[in-house]
């Protein structure tokens, strides 16, 4: 099955470390739970992953299929099969969901397309954006809206899940840490998950919410302290950190913190 692994990473920002020597290794099909305190590096792992410009990684690799991505566009990592939600989403307005659905979709599936050439034929891609809408039982009005233009959080994460749905990469990385989402959004978020991720993509998910992990169990939970991760347990790690936070941890591992 594929593999994605991260050796060694050492990332900075402005010349300033943030992540100090990062292992990782995930397949296709399990669930990874990332947590740590404000600050510790989580966010910008995931950035890292894939491919955002800001982040100077100065030693160390990312593996897909022992292919190294490290140096790859980030247009380049979500044809191999990456995807990162962003916790703060572009508005695009004047670009309906469905066509900016169409052509990342097109993207994805042909990655030797060239500029101008045709997409994905609309009557296919209608059934099957149509099918993936009744699943996540989303209102069809839902993809003539312009991208993310006066979406709530809500309507945000599920644009993101639809967008998963769709080009169902092989790793998928959601940043839940900010999205300011109420008790009943967070619920149908992790229901969607579930139903289009359980057992096909590796999802790493970076959240605070335990509403999220009770319907996406994790099989490993990592804690990232000071841009390391210094504890890798099962499902009972993030139910620990969950109700007791990190005291422990930062008392366990002073030399990361
Ligand atoms: P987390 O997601 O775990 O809260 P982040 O990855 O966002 O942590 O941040 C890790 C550290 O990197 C923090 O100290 C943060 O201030 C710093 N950092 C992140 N992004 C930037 C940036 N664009 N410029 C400067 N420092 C940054
Ligand atoms: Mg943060
Ligand atoms: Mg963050």
């Amino acid at each position: 099955s594929d593999v994605l692994k991260i050796v060694d990473l050492h990332v900075s920002i402005n010349d300033k470390p943030i992540l100090r020597g990062v292992n990782l290794e995930m397949k296709r099909g399990e669930t990874h739970a990332l947590m740590g305190p404000n600050g510790s590096g989580k966010s910008t792992l995931g950035l890292v992953i894939m491919g955002h410009p800001n982040y100077e990684v100065t030693s160390g690799q990312i593996l897909l299929n022992g292919e190294d991505v490290t140096d790859m566009e980030p247009n380049e990592r979500a044809r191999a099969g990456l995807f990162m939600a962003f916790q703060r989403p572009v508005a695009i307005p004047g670009v309906r969901m469905a066509d900016f659905l169409r052509h990342a979709t097109t993207n994805v599936r042909n990655p030797d397309r060239k500029e101008g050439e045709d997409l994905i034929p609309m009557r296919e891609f209608r059934k099957e954006i149509k099918e993936n809408m009744e699943q996540l039982q989303m209102d069809s009005e839902f993809a003539r809206r312009y991208v993310n233009d006066g979406f709530s959080g809500g309507e945000m994460k599920r644009a993101e899940i639809l967008q998963l749905a769709m080009l169902q990469p092989k790793f998928a990385i959601l940043d839940e840490t900010d999205s300011g989402l109420d008790a009943d959004a967070v619920r149908l978020a992790s229901q969607s998950i579930n139903e289009i991720g359980h057992n096909k993509m590796g999802l790493l998910i970076i959240t605070h919410h335990d509403k999220l992990l009770e319907h996406n169990p994790p099989n490993f939970t990592h804690v990232i302290l000071g841009g390391k991760i210094v504890e890798t347990g099962g499902k009972e790690l993030a139910e620990e950190l969950h109700e007791k936070g990190y005291e422990r941890i930062r008392a366990q591992y002073p030399e990361a913190a």
